[in-house]
């Protein structure tokens, strides 16, 4: 396989004002994943085979830190460590931390008392937080900063009794997690459509804010067709749908307007995964798929097709992107182009619990080499 730059066209700006300081980090440093090679078919096409690949993709800072919070919790207290939801919405990630010795829970009370718990990136209530402490948990929050700080955005407009409309999906963590800061004063919006039906108490104070994993077109839509009915409504006061995600959407744009067919390595409870591929589709790709593994490709996919973009979500470690562009690689698609448009340099130091405790060790096991605390 071949990797040459075809596009280095910067786009958006890379970090996020409510970015704290930079921290160390580096991968899950996962075991490469099995696949049954020369299983896809080198098929004549017409034109030239070719991979264009997006950038940036994959592991954002939240996804990383989060993942790293876990690892670091399981050296410094030892198996198991309990974490509630999925750490980050990766089928592969959840697998390999088990396998380490973390256990995934759906709630608080699923866990013993005294024991760690790690709140997962995608945050959670007030109720959450105190439901864990009631029960004499440790815990420590590897909630995104920058879902936190859609959080104090809802907490602040709640307390000047504004109406919050968050745009989102009902029963995603994340949309219950911000929506647990100011119930009473919350309503959920689902779609542009919604838009159109929802009733407020009092339009001269409405405000909105959002998931941070959504497609920022549909949003954009669902904030104008709020605006048309209520003038009067206020913006966030920086963007809620995060860097990774507006980064993620750019790149596979640009690379849609030239791929037949577009895969998305995510998994299916990978908001922003999803969104990948529905951008994909809306921005010229013939076809698009989301797999968990590149096993998951099929032959018929790939008939006809001369141009195969790909790209991977927030959550997703770059092994498994290799392991897909490995398996086109057999099938004649080792031409791989990188589309690059942006750079990526943000980090997140880890929760505040767990640099508590790190501190002052030295023990080269429980720092693993990759320590990471500067604020
Ligand atoms: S996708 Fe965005 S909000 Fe979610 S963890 Fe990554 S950086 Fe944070």
């Amino acid at each position: 396989m071949t990797l040459s730059a075809e596009s280095s066209r910067p786009i958006h700006a890379t970090t996020s004002a409510a970015a704290p300081a930079a921290a160390a980090s580096i991968g899950l440093g996962m075991p490469r994943i099995p696949s049954a090679r020369n299983r896809l078919k080198d098929t004549p096409v017409i034109g030239h085979k070719r991979v264009l690949l997006a950038a940036p993709r994959g592991y954002c800072a939240g996804v990383d830190r989060a993942v790293i919070a876990v690892e670091k919790a399981l050296d410094l207290y030892g198996a198991p460590v309990y974490v509630r939801k999925q750490i980050v919405h990766n089928t592969h990630v959840v697998s390999e931390l088990e396998k380490k010795g973390a256990i995934f829970v759906d709630e608080v009370d699923e866990v013993p008392t005294g024991a760690h718990i790690v709140f997962s990136a995608h945050g959670v209530s007030p109720a959450v937080v105190n439901a864990a402490a009631a029960r004499g948990l440790q815990a420590i929050d590897a909630t995104c900063p920058l879902v936190t700080k859609v959080h104090r955005e809802a907490v602040r407009f709640a307390r000047d009794d504004f109406q919050i409309l968050l745009i989102g999906h009902e029963g995603h963590e994340e949309v219950e997690g911000t929506a647990g800061e100011a119930p009473e004063h919350t309503t959920l919006v689902g779609s542009p459509d919604e838009a159109d039906t929802i009733e407020v108490a009092d339009p001269t104070k409405v405000v909105w804010l959002s998931q941070t994993t959504l497609s920022v077109d549909e949003t954009m839509e669902t904030v104008r067709r709020l605006r048309a009915r209520f003038p009067l409504l206020q913006d966030p006061p920086s963007d809620d749908i995060c860097y990774a995600t507006q980064n993620r959407q750019v790149a596979i744009k640009k690379v849609a307007e030239d791929a037949e067919l577009v895969i998305v390595v995510g998994s299916a409870n990978s908001s922003n995964s999803v969104r990948l591929v529905e951008v994909a589709l809306e921005y010229g790709a013939s076809a698009a798929y989301r797999v968990d593994y590149a096993s998951e490709v099929k032959q018929e996919w790939l008939d006809g097709v001369a141009t195969v973009g790909v790209t991977s979500g927030a959550s997703v470690p770059e092994e498994l992107v290799e392991e897909l562009l490995r398996d086109l690689a057999d099938a004649g698609y080792g031409d791989v182009q990188q589309v690059k448009t942006a750079e990526e340099d943000l980090l997140f130091s880890l929760p505040k619990e767990l640099r508590k405790d790190l501190a002052g060790k030295t023990d080269a096991r429980a720092l693993g080499g990759r320590i990471a605390s500067n604020d």
